[in-house]
């Protein structure tokens, strides 16, 4: 990227309201058949406008052709059965009625290729690509066959990386993993987690990134927020593997978050994907606040190396609040941009 400060979000935008219920997670399709690949494609072309209105410079589909960040990738594999549910304990923090692996996962066909030759085609910007990580995928799911974690996880390891090779085929420039397990469960990510993402990413060529946040702006999350204390230190634990690893850039909640911003010095070198909008909030930035944490970020970022972002995905607010948001995103951006030219 030549571009000084390039702005991107971390993943989920607004879908339009004839695709899916507004302001609503994981809300169910409004249309089917053909009509239904046909309004994705549609919702793709628009969220992808929005932000390229917005200036935005590393664009995504807006993730319009995914109910759920996980669960729809999921459900493009083999060993998995989405009839047989089960209730389990997601991330540590809600209960939820989750799929249940019933043989050997495999990947006989892909999920997103398509999805991601379609935006390919409608756009010259560079695009990033959101895949769920092996860790927060095992745990969004019940494990009838291999009962033990670290094995699933390597066996997800091999099919993300077999998807990961043909997105960049695809015209991929960035694919991201998103990882909020890696804020919770210390000891496996640094026992196994970070190696599986490293088998993910293997042989690929264009930029990784592990996005690792603190979640949607959702009622479970907040609560959560508040057993944390004034001080989240969560990524203290990670961080100095992760600097160590192989992934290029590493995605993180910095804004309005109890983050302390020191933090980022674990992890000198590697390029950040800095949050600096905060997606559980209708209260829109002011291009000033954004560019106060973006010049905190500075400190232990190098300029070169500081991608401005979003905390997480904005799926669930309205599109007017998610557009201002973008649109500050980009304001506070330029104000530092200056500041360095200067
Ligand atoms: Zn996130």
């Amino acid at each position: 990227m030549k571009t000084l400060l390039p702005t991107s979000t971390a993943g989920s935008l607004p879908k339009p309201s004839w695709l899916a219920e507004p302001e609503t997670l994981w809300s169910p399709w409004k249309l089917q058949g053909e009509a239904l690949i046909d309004g994705k494609q549609d919702a793709l072309r628009v969220s992808l406008h929005e932000q390229q209105q917005a200036g935005i410079d590393i664009v995504s589909d807006g993730e319009q052709t995914r109910q759920h960040f996980v669960t729809t990738f999921i459900e493009h594999l083999d060993g998995v059965d989405f009839e047989k549910r089960k209730t389990v304990k997601i991330r540590d923090r809600y209960d939820a009625s989750v799929p249940t692996v019933v043989g050997p996962v495999s990947r006989q066909k892909p999920a997103f290729v398509d999805d991601a030759k379609f935006l390919r085609q409608q756009t010259k910007q560079p695009i990033k690509w959101a895949l769920p990580g092996p860790m927060t995928m095992i745990d969004t799911l019940y494990d009838d066959h291999y009962k033990s974690r670290e094995k699933l996880a390597w066996e997800f390891a091999k099919i993300l990386n077999q998807e990961a090779k043909e997105l960049e085929a695809a015209g991929v420039d960035i694919i991201q993993f998103d990882e909020p397990a890696f804020n919770v469960f210390f000891d496996e990510v640094n026992a196994w987690g970070i190696a599986c993402l490293e088998r993910a990413i293997e042989g690929l060529k264009c930029e990784t990134v592990v996005h690792i946040c603190y979640g949607y702006g959702i009622k479970a999350n907040t609560d959560w927020k508040k057993t944390l204390g004034s001080e989240w230190r969560q990524y203290e634990a990670v961080f100095p593997k992760l600097q160590q690893s192989n992934i290029d850039i590493i995605s993180l909640e910095c804004h309005n978050a109890h983050v302390p911003i020191e933090l980022l010095e674990l992890i000198r070198g590697k390029k950040v994907m800095v949050g600096a909008i905060d997606v559980a909030t209708d209260k829109i930035e002011t291009p000033e606040e954004v560019a106060d944490t973006l010049r905190k970020a500075l400190e232990f970022v190098d300029a070169d190396k500081l991608y401005p972002c979003t905390n997480c995905g904005m799926a669930p607010l309205s599109r007017r609040v998610a557009s201002a948001k973008l649109e500050a995103l980009r304001a506070g951006t330029e104000i530092i941009r200056r500041e360095l030219l200067a």
